[in-house]
């Protein structure tokens, strides 16, 4: 006998949960992409995605991945040899780094560790030595998804600020854009990245690149830009298919469009920001209550410092492991694995889990995630506090 049949529910911090009328908006038969209703539906969709990441500036999409919007910026900014500060907390600092240091650039990598923030005055110190400028950017990312770090942005900008520098900012906004509070334009951030499978609820396979004019002007001093990274023709097309060079990702666009109408026009933004907080603070109140006798521990300890999309947790090795499978088998629940907590292979790695809690999520569902975790470590036999699940549902009560 097992409890999973039923709607089974992808807790992982992404791809995360669709919509059906995301999933709907999808199924229809080809369009034409060189007239008609498609045409506009895109030109729509750039205010939206402004709105949604906070910007007057310039928009450019991709087919791609968080990685290719990762390397797309890159491309449009740095030329081989340019040197880039890269502070991590956590591997999807490093990968974004790994990106630039994979175009030629010269790295210089921060590590930050696994549990807390980013001191940025550390990295204002960097910089202030950095006397000759050869440091053209700095590789922020606002939710470190391994960690579930959510660095402090507009601190990173005063730092660089306060050390007088002219380097670029650039944010990796791909687990937090529709989750946590983001502001490109008020923050002082020059290029934003993300991507579609996150915190806006459609599937993998869109990227997305917001930059002002400061890093257009970087771009402009490059002697050369792959063309299909370029963001040149994306951001200012004349013709249809340069937002894309080449053919459309037509479905995909239909059901970012139902998302972003979804998000914008419907729920609106500061709602759904909104949701995100309290669904996470109930996570919290769970994982507090469970720590109190038990081995289940949130990576982060200071709740500033915490996501409102996903949740890293310790719980000791096999039982990360086994909790993962006893929910997916018999709970109708995928936990995220632990990433980059510990190498693959080595035993500890069995010792982590993650909870996406990003995106079409709503009180049932981080309640009924929150409830099989708990009847998990009681089937595995795993020590916790009593009244996780309790704690959980009264911060969804509001009282
Ligand atoms: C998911 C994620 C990525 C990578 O995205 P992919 O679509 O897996 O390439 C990069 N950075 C952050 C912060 C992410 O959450």
């Amino acid at each position: 006998m097992t409890l999973s049949n039923g709607r089974h529910i992808i807790a992982a911090p992404g791809p995360s949960i669709m919509p059906d009328r995301v999933l709907q908006a999808m199924h229809r038969a080809a369009p034409n992409i060189y007239s008609g209703p498609l045409l506009e539906m895109v030109d729509g969709l750039i205010p939206d995605l402004k709105t949604l990441a906070g910007t007057h500036h310039k928009a450019a999409i991709y087919i791609a991945n968080g990685h290719g919007a990762w390397e797309a910026a890159l491309a449009n900014i740095v030329a081989p040899g340019d040197k880039v500060l890269a502070p991590a907390t956590g591997r999807f600092g490093f990968g974004w780094g790994e990106v630039a240091s994979a175009l030629g650039a010269e790295v210089e990598m921060i590590d930050f560790g696994k549990s807390d923030a980013m001191k940025t005055d550390q990295i204002a110190e960097v910089l202030r030595a950095d006397k000759a400028h050869k440091i053209k950017a700095v590789l922020g990312t606002h939710v470190d998804t391994s960690t579930s770090i959510k660095n402090d942005i507009p601190a990173l900008r005063r730092a660089i600020d306060a050390a007088g520098h002219p380097a670029l900012l650039m944010v990796d906004c791909i687990a937090s854009m529709g989750c946590d509070r983001f502001e490109m334009d008020a923050w002082g951030v020059d290029v934003a990245v993300t991507a579609s499978q996150k915190g806006l609820m459609t599937p993998p396979g869109l990227g997305f690149v917001f930059f002002n004019e400061k890093a257009a002007e970087k771009r402009a001093s490059l002697p050369a830009v792959s063309p299909y990274w370029d963001w040149v023709p994306r951001a200012n097309p004349e013709m249809f298919y340069q937002y894309f060079q080449g053919t459309a990702p037509t479905h995909h666009l239909f059901g970012l469009r139902e998302a972003l109408t979804m998000i914008l026009h419907e729920e609106g933004l500061e709602a759904v920001l909104d949701r995100h907080a309290v669904l996470a603070r109930a996570v919290w109140a769970a994982f507090d209550v469970w720590a109190q006798s038990g081995p289940a521990k949130m990576n982060v300890s200071n709740p500033a410092e915490r996501s409102n999309a996903v949740t890293a947790v310790h719980i000791g090795a096999p039982d990360g492991t086994a909790l993962r499978d006893y929910l997916s088998g018999n709970l109708g629940v995928t936990l995220g694995i632990g990433l980059g907590m510990a190498p693959p292979g080595d035993p500890s790695w069995h010792g982590y889990f993650r909870v996406g809690h990003m995106g079409h999520v709503n009180a049932h569902m981080i309640l009924g995630t929150l409830g099989a975790i708990e009847a998990g470590m009681k089937h595995l036999g795993i020590a916790h506090g009593d009244g996780g699940l309790a704690a959980a549902a009264k911060i969804c009560s509001g009282k």
